[in-house]
């Protein structure tokens, strides 16, 4: 067969995940939990269950939900999404972003993304015929750089991705950014997807400011996010995509052809768990004590952190132990020091080098602390 995508592997979290498994290294490579959910929430999918929702959701997803989601999104950054025509469940943010991509982009169009990013964007955009034109965040800030996302806009760009709280590098957007973006986009055509897949995980007091708080940004934004990382249950692949009704319709085109629906006896668990906005409340608190345990036993080490400002990752500076490309180094952490850790050259498309490794601290703080003990033998 001829390949859509000639120059795609197996990514990179599954391929350390594997290692990890096979060499008993603590994994704080892939970013998902290791320690479980609130019991009341599998225990509301076994009542959704019992209760016999076991059958198709509607396509867009459960009324309930949908009406969930678009309330904490009035509640969290005061714009009203219509439950009815601008919220749709999907299957994770993967399948939201791929869905966002396709559902708008056509062949030949340019769509901007901002280097290091998600591994998926680019693939995404490939499969939907696009071309995939990178702009670097700034070196060591990892901050946008408007004058370049200025230049890389061309009456061709149908499409960006924003992503903060920002994986791999737990940099988070200010509002004046956000704003700033909003300027830019103005005069053009340009839609944005932002991923916010880390939006309760924001660290120092510091807001998360969604495109959707941002009326010029909101009517041209499918804004995505994913229970999973909210919730503790990356396995569980539900997430929602809130976009303007005319993007939404688009975007439903092609969900009722991709996965059609999600998931019914969960989709109810969420609904009624989101009753209560206390576990996405307490998530930046929750988290911020883990990155500060991880943060002082990593200042027992040679690793050098970098900012965490939000996200459950952490980027390392190696270059007090190690030359190695960042590839080498994190197989070598991993099967030799026991500790499996991401390249951050992964998230680039030219494989850039800077002697960085992404840690992952949505951990058990046992797990941490003996990650910690075998990094101090650095
Ligand atoms: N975007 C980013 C930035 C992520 O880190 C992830 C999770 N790895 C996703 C999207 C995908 O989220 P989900 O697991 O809900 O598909
Ligand atoms: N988003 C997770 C990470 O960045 C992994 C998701 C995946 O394995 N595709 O580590």
């Amino acid at each position: 067969v001829q390949s859509r995508l000639p120059q795609v592997g197996t990514t990179i979290f599954t391929v350390m995940s594997a290692l990890a498994q096979e060499t008993g290294a603590v994994n704080l490579g892939q970013g998902f939990p290791d320690f479980d959910c609130d019991p009341a929430l599998p225990a509301q999918v076994a009542a959704a269950m019992q209760e016999g929702l076991n059958q198709y959701p509607p396509m867009a997803g459960v009324a309930p939900l949908r009406e969930r989601v678009a309330a904490k999104i009035e509640a969290l950054y005061g714009h009203r999404y219509d439950a009815g025509t601008e919220i749709t469940i999907t299957a994770g943010a993967t399948q939201a972003i791929l869905t966002a991509v396709l559902c708008c982009v056509h062949p030949g169009d340019e769509v901007i993304v901002l280097e290091p990013c998600y591994d998926s964007y680019a693939p995404n955009i490939e499969l939907a015929g696009g071309t995939v034109v990178r702009v670097p965040l700034q070196p060591g800030s990892f901050r946008p750089d408007f004058t370049r996302i200025a230049a890389a806009l061309s009456p061709k760009t149908r499409l960006m991705i924003v992503n903060s709280p920002h994986n791999p590098s737990a940099t988070v957007w200010t509002r004046a950014e956000m704003q700033q973006l909003a300027e830019l986009l103005a005069p053009t055509q340009t839609l944005l997807i932002s991923d916010e897949v880390y939006e309760h995980m924001v660290f120092d007091g510091q807001p998360h400011i969604s495109a959707a708080s941002i009326p010029a940004l909101a009517a041209r934004t499918f804004v995505v996010s994913s229970f999973g990382k909210t919730y503790h249950v990356t396995g569980w692949k539900v997430g929602y995509v809130a976009a303007p009704a005319v993007l939404s319709a688009e975007f439903r085109k092609v969900h009722q052809f991709n996965v059609f629906t999600v998931n019914t006896p969960v989709q109810h668990a969420l609904a009624r768990y989101m009753a209560d906005p206390a576990p996405y409340r307490e998530l930046p608190a929750f988290y911020q004590r883990k990155r500060d345990l991880f943060r002082e036993g990593l200042a027992q080490t040679r690793l050098k952190p970098l900012h965490t400002q939000g996200s459950y990752f952490q980027l390392v500076d190696y270059s007090a132990v190690s030359s190695l490309p960042e590839g080498e180094f994190c197989l070598w952490l991993t099967r030799e020091m026991g500790v499996a850790a991401i390249p951050l050259s992964a998230f680039y498309a030219g494989g850039f080098e800077q002697g960085l490794a992404r840690l992952c601290f949505a951990k058990r703080d046992d797990t941490l602390q003996e990650a910690l003990r075998r990094l101090q033998r650095l």
